[in-house]
């Protein structure tokens, strides 16, 4: 592409950045990057720096950058058939073998695939099959959605609603009122540190049976939880918590989504982090890791339980009002088949298991004796570094010191490597592409042992 010398300019002027400070942006107060290229687990910018990404652009880039099979299945399938929609009864081979594809790899129990566009929009599906399926059961009360604090599904007015962070929330007149949130499965930031883990998650079941009480379980139609939290800081659950939660929402007949968008497709070390801690669930919601993020699309997959009802609602009340242009689109199809089956051909689950153990462990051995490392945690391909003030009286730094996103930005400085400052907290984030080798993962480790001591000498 010719050099543009007017980019930087046009990108404070023009573009609306997600997720940015959008006053502090415009001054020109926030660094600018315009990515242009990437390869296996590096990315490169305009002025050439080249980066190893630790976070897979947002936990998406599960096969890593620059993979032909995908970008030519994209380029056949717009050559041959960029669009058709997917309402009444239509379809494109793409759509459909994709569909296949993911219910072979789902839970037995799972019925159909409906296909979207984002994570967010896929829980909203989620949401709105969930209060169809007990308007055809006859109980048009029990509607209610509980989330957890700290829980991360999305920004829509619904899924922005679900997600259990301030910042998502604050001015915009969210949760909305059908929206109840639960304590947050998060050991290390328990309010009595005597506790045991199996004493706390006592302790998480009992206030979700106190909510449902309270509530009425005749009012709670489901209860939405990523397997392992990721954005509200890459917390995996104490040993035993989602039996114990699935055999609460089992007793009141609540509906489980399992919110698998970073979790599903491998990140775990497993196709899908239902199976890898033994949950049921009625919904289970896909995106990311469905295309490795090559095309946007995302997905609900429905059990078959739910799936019956809403064929009973379609005979009582003709077709299901619910589809959007875009659903299924062929070209993110394409993407998907051509990204499961690369998945499988490399290997790469098993990689993310065993490389993401091995940079788990490698962390944990360099950093978790650091007075200001309060815990390092992680599973599979996922990995996170919380700092604390103080390790003996477990006290937090004041969230004005950004001491996680000061470390984000040394790491990239000294090191050329890419960490995610999580939003909520002083937690630094590692959620690499699945080919990650052992010899990155040293280089992540060593780089993120440099800039924790600049900052915390
Ligand atoms: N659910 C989870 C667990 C997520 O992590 C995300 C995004 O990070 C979403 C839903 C929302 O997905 P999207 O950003 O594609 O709307």
């Amino acid at each position: 592409m010719l050099h543009n010398d007017h980019l930087e300019q046009w990108d404070r002027e023009s573009f609306f950045h997600p997720s940015t400070h959008l006053a502090e942006f415009a001054r020109g107060n926030l660094p600018q990057r315009v990515v242009t290229g990437g390869d296996g687990c590096h990315i490169e910018d305009r002025s050439g720096a080249r980066m190893l990404d630790a976070f897979a652009g947002l936990y998406c880039v599960n096969v890593g950058y620059g993979r032909p099979e995908i970008a030519e299945a994209i380029a056949e399938q717009a050559k041959e058939l960029a669009y058709y929609h997917s309402y009444v009864g239509h379809g494109t081979e793409a759509s459909i073998t994709l569909a296949k594809m993911v219910l072979d790899r789902a839970p037995d129990h799972m019925s159909k695939v409906y296909f979207g566009l984002s994570g967010s929009d896929a829980n909203e599906t989620n949401i709105k099959l969930i209060w169809y399926y007990n308007n055809i059961l006859g109980r048009p009360q029990k509607k209610k959605i509980i989330s957890r604090w700290r829980g991360y599904h999305g920004s829509g007015l619904m899924t922005g609603s679900l997600t259990g962070l301030e910042l998502f929330h604050k001015k915009f007149d969210l949760p909305l009122a059908q929206v109840l949130h639960t304590d947050a499965p998060y050991y290390f930031r328990r309010e009595d540190q005597s506790q045991s883990e199996a004493q706390f998650v006592a302790q998480c079941v009992a206030s979700l049976e106190k909510m449902i009480a309270r509530e009425g379980a005749d009012t709670i139609a489901a209860f939405i939880g990523e397997p392992v939290l990721g954005t509200g800081g890459i917390v995996p659950p104490p040993e035993g918590y989602w039996p114990a939660i699935q055999a609460v929402l089992d007793k009141h007949d609540i509906l489980l989504v399992a919110d698998e968008v970073v979790t599903g497709f491998g990140r775990l070390g497993s196709m899908f982090g239902s199976e890898h801690y033994g949950m049921k669930p009625d919904l289970i919601t896909i995106a990311k890791g469905l295309t490795s993020a090559y095309a946007p699309l995302s997905g609900s997959i429905v059990s078959d339980k739910i799936w019956a009802v809403l064929e009973q609602g379609t005979d009582e009340n003709g077709p299901i009002g619910h589809g959007w242009t875009y659903s299924a689109h062929p070209i993110g199809a394409a993407a998907g088949v051509a990204n499961l089956q690369l998945i499988d051909s490399l290997n790469l689950i098993e990689n993310a298991g065993s490389t993401g153990a091995y940079l788990n462990d490698s962390m944990t051995a360099a950093l978790a004796d650091h007075p200001n490392v309060g815990d390092v945690r992680g599973e599979g391909m996922l990995c996170a570094i919380e700092f604390v003030a103080d390790k003996d009286s477990h006290t937090f730094f004041d969230a004005g010191d950004k001491i996680g996103p000061q470390i984000a930005a040394k790491l990239l400085e000294q090191d050329s490597v890419i960490a995610r400052a999580m939003p909520q907290g002083d937690i630094l984030g590692f959620a690499p592409p699945f080919c990650l080798t052992r010899a990155e993962a040293d280089q992540v480790v060593a780089a993120t042992v440099r800039a924790v001591t600049s900052v915390l000498p």
